[in-house]
């Protein structure tokens, strides 16, 4: 078992492999993100200006730094603002599920470098990787928003902090209403005991995650972290598909 996985690693590094987003060769030994010139070239930054909370397109010409979008302001997040560098959507959203579920963990670094040239450093005291529950880290053998906000804080040259964890498998969100999805969150993730919440009072958070979908996620996790004394946390993740632009879902 080990080393099959050791062989595929191999010769995932050793063998020009086809490109992630659209199966065609690429001609390159280790193409950035494992895709081609062109599909590289086909990604898009998040909508703008948008809504700071849920990335919500803002039909205004200029929209002030934290404007947020009418269903947001009637529903304030636990967390601060969010950063994506990527809309959900084919070729990126390959990318990341291949990271997920071929163990392609050697693209992490990849979509950070990527991410870091998108987005500017945040002003920040640590980064803290929203958790997979260790089952399925464990099933996985690795976590990559963990990875993420490692490689993330390395180009950052900002300390990561696993002290969240999952306290207890949430069952999957998808075709959840927002209330159900916030219900199924509830109590989802807890501090470790092991790492000193000191650390953690008065902190400039900044929550890392692959993706952005509602935001329930994100949502407890920060206010796991307001809890125990942390500011606002800030949202960092490589990819969000934000609610349709004027629509009113998203709640
Ligand atoms: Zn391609
Ligand atoms: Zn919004």
């Amino acid at each position: 078992m080990i080393l099959d996985r050791l062989t595929l690693r191999l010769l995932e590094i050793l063998l020009p492999a086809p490109c992630l987003g659209c199966g065609r060769a690429t001609g390159e030994i280790r193409p950035p993100l494992g895709l081609c010139l062109p599909c590289r070239g086909r990604l898009r930054p998040p909508p703008s200006p948008a809504c700071s909370h849920c990335g919500r397109r803002i039909f205004t010409r200029r929209a002030p730094v934290g404007w947020l979008c009418g269903t947001c302001r009637e529903r304030r997040r636990a967390y601060g603002e969010l950063r994506a560098a990527w809309r959900y959507e084919p070729p990126v959203a390959l990318v990341i599920r291949a990271v997920k579920f071929r163990r392609l963990d050697l693209l992490v670094g990849d979509l950070a470098t990527a991410m870091a040239k998108e987005l500017p450093r945040p002003e920040a005291d640590l980064l803290v990787p929203v958790p997979l529950h260790w089952r399925r880290r464990l099933a996985r053998g690795f976590d990559q928003a963990r990875l993420l906000a490692e490689r993330l804080g390395e180009i950052w040259q900002l300390p990561t902090s696993n002290v969240l964890q999952r306290h207890r498998p949430t069952p999957p969100q998808t075709g959840l209403s927002a209330r159900r999805r916030r219900a199924n969150l509830r109590g989802a993730f807890r501090l470790r005991r092991d790492l000193s919440r000191r650390d953690l009072r008065a902190s400039r958070v900044v929550l890392v995650d692959d993706v952005f979908t509602t935001g329930a996620t994100l949502e407890t996790a920060a206010s796991t972290l307001r809890q125990a004394g942390a500011g606002v946390p800030q949202v960092v993740v490589a990819a969000a598909t934000p609610p349709p632009a004027g629509g009113a879902r998203g709640r």
